[in-house]
């Protein structure tokens, strides 16, 4: 499979385990472990359609979360007034 970035073009990529959180019913969650080709050039993740599939079963499917954590959600450029002012 020839791999092309949809973002910047190139044709370079590497094979990576990532992770990355999706909205379920409003709720997001993280998939961790998922294979993807990273683009060397910009960091774009992209994934086969098979890995999609898997993904879309694997959360919508009877899988169980295997742990539950917290996550902290920022507004992007959101800083605390003592560090807002440089
Ligand atoms: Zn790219």
């Amino acid at each position: 499979m020839t791999f092309q970035c949809h973002v910047c073009g190139s044709q370079e990529a590497k094979q990576e385990f990532v992770q990355e959180v999706f909205q379920v019913n409003e709720k997001p969650v993280l998939v961790e472990h998922i294979p993807a080709s990273v683009c060397r050039s910009c960091g774009e993740m992209v994934f086969s359609p098979e890995t999609t599939e898997m993904i879309r079963k694997t959360l919508h499917g009877e899988a169980h979360p295997v742990r539950t954590m917290q996550m902290d959600v920022f507004n992007f450029g959101q800083f605390p007034e003592e560090v807002g002012v440089v």
